[in-house]
């Protein structure tokens, strides 16, 4: 501990680690958190109530099994299972509204981010940050279609309007309050990223590089990623609705200066040459009709689903001692 620490009590600590088919990297996810959080209880940086929380986001293959059978030899793991895969995002959530603990870290199970940092971050809570969000220095790691869509999803991201902290992903320490924070943000279109720099309170950051996967292969193909990136803007900005009027507003400026320019020909007594300039208008027009729409209706379907409240998630089983909480 520093001089500067601003707080004295030493708090609880969960780790929270989604899986969705992680048999492959579980054994060494789970020795490596483990070592981590051991040193943590013995340096007396955190207290020995903490736990690390595996929530099995309908996993197919054994991961739940291996859960289940480190919670019955660890004393310090916690299995919640759900009861189908919701998602990376939705199994984060589920899995940090069980923490009940005075901090969480959540992590991916497959260690890309260095756990190195776990201790830097509950010091740097214990300075008086509410939020440390672990970011990457580096993408080396990543294979170039990953770099450059995450760049540019970025990119769009910041042009819309989306305020997130870059090249941070979901490796980050909560305070209770902030967690509770979080929490109220009580929707189903859930980009937490984006969300947790709208909670405030003190923040600070704790910069790594990031490593490959240490097993098996990434859950988040090409398509999901789309999805999650079209979750983010949707779910944090209404700027791609205010394009559309712009967008509109533009097609119209333009038709007006041609029709303009239409006149003027047919008093210079010049016939219209061609239709394909007509048709080629009318295609790019019905096609930015389209796309309108498209952009309208996937607001509209958001709508829809907030609307119907469903539960984000069912909890099919929790194993694992709660007073651990
Ligand atoms: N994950 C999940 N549900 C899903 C997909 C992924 O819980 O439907 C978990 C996965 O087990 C991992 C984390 O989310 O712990 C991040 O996934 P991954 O490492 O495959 O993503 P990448 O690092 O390739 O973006
Ligand atoms: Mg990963």
């Amino acid at each position: 501990m520093t001089r500067d620490d601003i707080r004295k009590e030493i708090p609880s600590l969960a780790i929270v680690v989604p899986c969705y088919n992680e048999s492959e990297a579980f054994s060494y996810c789970l020795s490596q958190l483990g070592q981590c959080l051991s040193d943590l209880i013995e340096e007396k940086k955190i207290q020995p109530n903490s736990s690390i929380l595996f929530v099995d986001d309908g996993s197919r293959d054994d991961t739940w099994d291996q859960i289940k059978a480190a919670v019955h030899e660890i004393s310090f793991v916690r299995g919640l299972k759900l009861s189908r895969n919701r998602g990376h995002q939705i199994a984060l959530m589920a899995g940090l509204s069980h923490a009940k603990t005075d901090i969480t870290v959540s992590i991916d199970a497959d260690l890309q981010d260095d756990i190195r940092c776990i201790p830097v971050m509950v010091e740097k809570y214990m300075q008086g940050n509410d939020i440390v969000y672990g970011v990457r220095n580096d993408r080396s790691s990543d294979s170039f279609f990953k770099r450059m869509t995450a760049n540019s999803f970025y990119w769009f991201m910041a042009k819309m309007g989306v305020q997130q902290v870059a090249n941070h992903a979901d490796f980050r320490l909560l305070s209770r309050r902030a967690l509770q924070g979080l929490l109220a943000y009580n929707e189903q279109n859930l980009y937490i990223r984006g969300i947790v720099p709208l909670v405030g309170y003190p923040s600070d950051k704790v910069f790594y590089s990031r490593s490959s996967r240490i097993a098996g292969e990434s859950k988040y193909p090409f398509r999901k990623m789309l999805a999650l990136a079209i979750e983010g803007i949707t779910s944090l900005t209404v700027a791609p609705l205010r394009l559309i009027s712009v967008l509109g507003f533009a097609a119209c400026f333009l038709s007006l200066l041609g029709s303009v320019y239409a006149v003027f020909r047919k008093f210079c007594g010049e016939a219209i040459e061609g239709w394909a300039s007509v048709e080629i208008s009318i295609f790019f027009l019905g096609g930015v009709q389209l796309l309108c729409l498209g952009v309208i209706g996937e607001y509209i379907g958001k709508i829809y689903m907030e609307v119907k409240r469903r539960p984000k998630f069912l909890i099919q089983e929790e194993i694992g001692n709660s007073d651990k909480s």
